[in-house]
């Protein structure tokens, strides 16, 4: 039995969401094709050879990429078993029935695809199951990843280490899930407080695949690497004592940067070349909002512990949301300013405006409900309007800025010295600029989109 696993966008990785269920699916006697749509064309023979084709959608972007194929594999096929999978797939699962899908399947997907297809795929007689959605976070025995098929890593994004100096990159996941309930996280309303560990043979044996496949650099895809610290220490120990030449980053909250800090000198001794850590907005009143479990203060703590440690820290923002002000975006210009963090923010993150799926925590919050309106099954998602129209406006102005910046290659401080004057029109005052200190080159990955985004129009003709 043929069965094609499809990804549309992964934020630039080779797919482990294709790589570990094709594994998987092959143990369970399938013949597996993997086509990564974000970096090659649709495999036409293969669509037409499938009894069963399952799509990934990790994230928002991926849900709105993988939903608009679906006209073109059917009339390429009409026959297959159309399957959706990963972390917003139960959470959209009625649109995707709406769209012809059978299953979606979220959480611990693997074993709940295996199943689908022996059950529904392999029998030949069961051509009209119902529409099944199910979602799992219960452990699951991972096995290493099948690699073979997908596209070589260097289609992929890489790793700007300095100025000029290029390095391809692997990636793996160590957990899934999170242990954590912030309101605005789409892996709570799928995890729930819970997070699922990868065993260590099986990340090492990935990374070590992907390390023989050209790899200088792994990204560990976790949603929260210090969820499990025993796990983590382990992990980083037995990976720096195989691969001590190769690089690493994790994402790390800061409320686990202050609580771990005593492993911070671990990390940088390890190999960590950088950590993104999600830190969404310097206003406590919005951190309450999203239950993100730090304030501003401990914010600037984790910076001054990162560079105690000499790790590179990537602040992640949600700087538009519907209790952002004029005021309070300029405040955080001051402040990324103030910490000398221009070279470690990617201008994109000072462009992000909240999304509000389905299932967000956030829509049970009085604020959201009066800022949103209908969900909008286009784009999935509820729109939202900022209470001061200003604010919607400075967004928009803020992402031209930054699409300008990035089309231009231009530097993140000309880049932030706009935003700065945008902010300060906003606010109707001079934009008179802080002073700020240029560090030069800080590593970065060349794939600016870090979360969930609409598509872009580029991304939508490529498929
Ligand atoms: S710590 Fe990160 S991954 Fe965990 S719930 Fe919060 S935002 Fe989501």
């Amino acid at each position: 039995m043929n069965v094609l696993l499809i990804s549309t966008y992964d934020l630039g990785h080779q797919p482990f969401g294709l790589a570990s269920p094709a594994a998987w699916l092959t143990e369970a006697g399938a013949t597996v094709v993997c086509n990564d749509l974000a970096v090659e064309s649709l495999n036409e023979t293969a669509v037409k050879d499938a009894q069963m084709i399952a799509i990934h959608l990790p994230m928002h972007t991926a849900t709105r990429l993988g939903s608009q194929i679906v006209p073109r594999l059917r009339a390429l096929n009409d026959s297959f078993k159309l399957c959706f999978y990963g972390l917003y797939a139960p959470l959209n699962a009625e649109y995707l029935e709406s769209l012809g899908a059978d299953a979606a399947f979220g959480g611990e997907y693997e074993q709940l695809l295996v199943d689908y297809f022996r059950h529904h795929v392999v029998p030949a007689s069961e051509e009209n199951a119902p529409f099944q959605s199910e979602l799992s976070t219960g452990k699951q025995a991972f096995v290493v990843p099948r690699r073979t098929g997908l596209p070589a890593l260097k289609e992929y994004a890489f790793l700007e280490k300095t100025e000029g100096e290029t390095v391809t990159v692997g990636y793996t996941e160590a957990s899934r899930g999170c242990k954590h309930l912030c309101r605005h996280c789409p892996v709570v309303p799928v995890y729930q407080g819970r997070f699922r560990i990868v065993a260590d043979d099986i990340v090492l044996a990935d990374i070590a695949q992907q390390i023989d496949a050209g790899a200088k650099h792994i990204t560990f895809g976790d949603p929260d690497f210090f969820n499990g610290i025993t796990h983590a220490r382990r992990v980083i120990d037995a990976f720096h004592t195989k691969f001590p030449e190769i690089t690493y980053d994790v994402t790390i909250k800061v409320e686990h940067l202050l609580k771990h800090a005593d492993s911070l000198a671990d990390l940088r001794r390890t190999g960590c070349l950088f950590v993104t850590t999600a830190v969404e907005s310097v206003d406590d009143r919005i951190l309450d909002f999203l239950d993100k479990g730090h304030t501003r203060a401990e914010f600037v703590k984790a910076v001054e512990l990162a560079r105690e440690a000499g790790l590179t820290l990537s602040p992640t923002f949600v700087p538009f949301n519907p209790w952002t002000t004029a005021e309070g975006y300029l405040d955080l210009l001051r402040v990324i300013a103030e910490l000398d963090l221009i070279d470690q923010v990617s201008p994109v993150q000072l462009a992000i405006r909240l999304l509000l799926p389905k299932g967000s925590l956030l829509l049970d919050l009085a604020d959201i409900q009066s800022a949103v309106v209908d969900f909008d099954a286009e784009s999935l998602t509820y729109p939202w309007r900022n209470p001061d129209e200003r604010v919607d406006q400075l967004q928009l102005a803020v992402q031209s800025i930054v699409e300008t910046g990035d089309r231009d290659a231009e530097s993140r401080h000309v880049i932030f010295g706009r935003l700065w004057e945008a902010a300060c029109q906003a606010c109707g005052i001079a934009p008179l600029q802080p002073a700020v200190k240029a560090h030069g080159w800080t590593p970065r990955m060349s794939e600016p989109w870090y979360c969930c985004a609409e598509p872009t129009s580029d991304q939508f003709s490529r498929l």
